[in-house]
This record gives C-alpha cells, sequence and structure tokens, in this order.
C-alpha cells in the first residue's frame, strides 16, 4: 500500500484523541476563560449542598425560571422554566418542550453534596486549656488531607425555639478559621512508621481548635468549653443542646485558584462535582424552550451512598416529573408517569479519575481519561466484574456518541482505574432502575476528594457544550 493510501486508510479506522485545546478557536478560548471565572465564583459560593442549592435558585430565578409549588394550584400554565427544590438540599430545574412530557424528557443528574468533616451531635469539649469540636466525616475522604490546613465552618442550627440560624465562618479575610492538628514529624516515627495508613489516620482524631481562652477563673470547671459556648451564644443565641438539632460543616477555607504558570486548570474543594452541577445548571439555563422537556437534577447524599429523602434513591425525581405532567395539563396517572420516565434519556453527569503521572500505575492508560482531553464517557463503573454498575447499553453509547461528534464535542472515555484497583460508583444506577438509557459523563480531574481537587478549564467548558448539545437533541 502507497504511503497516500495508507494515511487515508489510518485517518478513517483509528480512532483519534483530541486535546480539547487544539479544537478550540481563538473566540472559544476567549469563552473558556469568561466561563471558568463564573464557575470559580460558583465554587466560592456553593462548599455546601444547601449552598449550592440556594446558589442554584438564584441563578434559576434571575433567568425566569419558577417555584413549582406556585403553580400546581392553578389548572394549568403556560410556564415553561420550572425549578422544585426540596428540603433546601436537593433541586431540580425544568424547560418544558413541546413534546407531550409522556414521551420523555432529556435528563442529566449531577449531585452537590461532597466530602467534609461533620460537626458532631455533641461536639464541644476542652483538654489540655483549649477548647475542640468533634467531627465525623462525610463522604470517602484521605484523613491526612484535613490535617494542619484551615478550615471554615458552615451549617444550619434550628434552636430549641424552633429558629433556623445559618453559621458561615471562616470564609471572609477577617473571620478566623478552625484546624485539625497534626503530629510532628519529630516524634512520628515510632508511633506510626510501621503502621497501616488507615491505622495512622483515625476518625476520633479529626477534632477541630476552636480556642485557647477560658471563662472566669480557675475554680470554674471546663472554662474553656464555656467560653466558646459562650461565644456562640453571645454571636448567635445557641445553646450547647442546639448541635444536636444542627448540620454544620467544616470544609476547606481557601478559595478556588487558577493553577500553572498558564492558568490552565483549577485547583478547588468540592469540584466532585459541583464541576457538573455548575456546567449543567448553565446548559440549562441557556437553552431557548425546544421541542424536548430539558430536566437538570441536583441530587444531595451521593457520596454516602444516595441514601435519604435528598439522595437519588429518593422519590425526589418521580414526585418532580409528576409535578410537571400536572402543571403541564397532562394525564398524572401512574402509567403516564411511567411513561415519561421509560421514555427519558439521562446523563448522570459526575467526575471520573484523570490519570496522573505520578500514580499511572492505578490506570490502564487505554482506558483512563486524561485532564484536557474533553468530556468522559464512562460506559460503566463499578467495583471487579462491573459490579454496583448499570452499565450504558451499545445503542445509547452510539446515540450520545454521534450526537457529540455531530455538534464537535470534544470526548474520550475512562475507566476508573484498574480492573480489581477499586472502583466507585455514580447515581446512574439509580435512574437506571427507572428503565431509561443512563449514561455516566462528566470531565475527569486529579487529586478526586482531596481538599484541592484539579480540573482542566478546557474540559469545564466543554462539559458546558456537552451538556448544551445533549438539552437540544430530540430525536
Ligand atoms: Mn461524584
Ligand atoms: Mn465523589
Amino acid at each position: 500500500m502507497n504511503k497516500t493510501r495508507l494515511e487515508k486508510l489510518k485517518k478513517t479506522i483509528l480512532k483519534k484523541e483530541t486535546l480539547v485545546f487544539d479544537q478550540l478557536n481563538k473566540n472559544q478560548k476567549s469563552q473558556v476563560s469568561v466561563f471558568n471565572e463564573n464557575y470559580k465564583t460558583f465554587l466560592n459560593a456553593a462548599k455546601t449542598e444547601r449552598e449550592a442549592a440556594a446558589q442554584i435558585i438564584k441563578r434559576a430565578e434571575e433567568k425566569g425560571f419558577v417555584d413549582i409549588e406556585t403553580l400546581l394550584t392553578k389548572k394549568s400554565s403556560k410556564q415553561q422554566k420550572i425549578y422544585k427544590i426540596f428540603q433546601g438540599r436537593c433541586v431540580a430545574l425544568a424547560v418544558l418542550g413541546k413534546q407531550d412530557l409522556a414521551s420523555g424528557a432529556n435528563i442529566i443528574a449531577s449531585h452537590i453534596d461532597s466530602p467534609r468533616l461533620d460537626l458532631k451531635q455533641n461536639p464541644v469539649y476542652e483538654d489540655l486549656s483549649m477548647s475542640l469540636l468533634k467531627t465525623h466525616y462525610y463522604g470517602g475522604i484521605r484523613k491526612y488531607h484535613w490535617l494542619a490546613v484551615p478550615l471554615a465552618l458552615h451549617g444550619t442550627v434550628i434552636t430549641a425555639e424552633n429558629k433556623r440560624i445559618d453559621i458561615t465562618i471562616g470564609e471572609h479575610p477577617d473571620d478566623p478559621v478552625f484546624t485539625v492538628t497534626d503530629l510532628l514529624p519529630h516524634l512520628a516515627a515510632k508511633l506510626q512508621e510501621n503502621k497501616k495508613i488507615s491505622e495512622v489516620f483515625e476518625g476520633e482524631k479529626l477534632n477541630l481548635v476552636v480556642g485557647s481562652l477560658p471563662l472566669g477563673d480557675d475554680k470554674e470547671k471546663d472554662r474553656f468549653k464555656l467560653n466558646v459556648l459562650n461565644l456562640l451564644y453571645e454571636k448567635y443565641g445557641i445553646t450547647e443542646e442546639d448541635f444536636i438539632s444542627a448540620e454544620i460543616e467544616a470544609v476547606p477555607a481557601e478559595k478556588a485558584r487558577d493553577i500553572g504558570f498558564d492558568r490552565s486548570m483549577i485547583g478547588s474543594y468540592g469540584q466532585d462535582n459541583r464541576i457538573c452541577a455548575f456546567t449543567s445548571l448553565e446548559a440549562i439555563l441557556d437553552m431557548p424552550p425546544s421541542h424536548k422537556t430539558a430536566i437538570a437534577l441536583f441530587f444531595d447524599k451521593e457520596e454516602i451512598g444516595s441514601e435519604g429523602s435528598s439522595g437519588a434513591k429518593s422519590n425526589f425525581l418521580e414526585d418532580f416529573m409528576s409535578d410537571l405532567l400536572s402543571v403541564s395539563g397532562r394525564n398524572t396517572d401512574n402509567r403516564s408517569l411511567r411513561k415519561a420516565l421509560i421514555n427519558s434519556s439521562c446523563l448522570s453527569a459526575d467526575v471520573n479519575a484523570a490519570m496522573d503521572p505520578d500514580f499511572k500505575e492505578v490506570h490502564e492508560s487505554k482506558n483512563a481519561a486524561k485532564l484536557g482531553f474533553g468530556l468522559c464517557i464512562t460506559k460503566f463503573t463499578g467495583v471487579g466484574g462491573k459490579s454496583g454498575s448499570s452499565d450504558a447499553s451499545a445503542e445509547f453509547v452510539g446515540k450520545i456518541r454521534q450526537l457529540f461528534n455531530k455538534h464537535k464535542i470534544v470526548w474520550q472515555t475512562g475507566e476508573l482505574g484498574k480492573i480489581d484497583q477499586g472502583g466507585g460508583g455514580t447515581v446512574a444506577k439509580f435512574l437506571a432502575k427507572f428503565g431509561m438509557n443512563v449514561l455516566d459523563c462528566g470531565p475527569a480531574i486529579l487529586s478526586m476528594h482531596s481538599p484541592f481537587e484539579i480540573s482542566s478549564k478546557t474540559d469545564v467548558y466543554m462539559a458546558y457544550l456537552g451538556y448544551k448539545a445533549f438539552y437540544s437533541d430530540h430525536d
């Protein structure tokens, strides 16, 4: 075969790998940086699931979305942009299409909770003339990430009088921060060197240092604990018992930052999975009413198994779908609801692990995602022999692939690590149970679940374009 024919053949039969940067034109490159400035602002304002939910609603209302509760009382409504918020921690947005909802919607589902340290219900104590708060970690953390770094407290307290108090301390430059102490290397060897990593870092030692001044004289018992409680009482009117009915989260106090001489990456807490929440939010907000209904779901509790009333295993989607049928004047019987669900298509928008130059050995390079190479399609997740995965069909992967190619979306594929190396799951299977097609699809990041996760700005922008293309699809 001559050289020209061989080159032509290679172009036809070999799979190409595209760096997003190489494909973007000048105008798109400048959009990447504007889009990512907004993304950083979102990350800084949305460090907890409640804050993310509030930010999503704020943006949606600015764009003319209305609360579905205000529409349900009316017989029929012309309103097409609708939202629902549940328990302040779980959100759905919809742009109703011209087509009957019973023929299905295009759904993008992400989650807005991230790993962190939650305060225990009886957190306040003192030791060695210091006041401390006990925590219980949430989600899959590497415990050592949380030692000797500045932490902020974000949360909500319901008082004995049923007053709701929102707390944020540690975000303003003048605010104090909190921290978990670490052992000095000089004294660590004997205690830690022959231990397993799981034994070196204990959950019960993730206690926050929150003060070192007493209240009252040295005859006073527990006067360091008392001082902290008094400061909280003065500022917020809360008492020790109020922590029982509180959700207070310790999160990294740092802001999202550009990484690199070229500022090509973003380093921030909570990118798993607010990267997908933000990009799918912007995609649905920018969407004109189309043929098919578009839905964006933002779930809570994914990091602890999608459990609970605000997680993806709950009935939230069914309730929202049923409400949508109702406000659009359609039949709301069980059969119509089932049809609307089974006829829907869904992207489970969550991050995958990008291959790490320092830890290539946990990946299988032919099937691992790379930073900067676009949206990552993950046909299956799970552990071992795909256990716990919903495994998308060839037909649906084919459909998304064709759609992305048509819209010049740069995409890649990725498995979460080598076979039997570990693994993980997403909300995909909890949506697939309704019979709808579901495919995992999101950017790949580095240092996942750390307080400083890394994403590529071009991948963030490509996720937005990819999700927008999915919403516009009506085949
Ligand atoms: Mn995730
Ligand atoms: Mn995660």
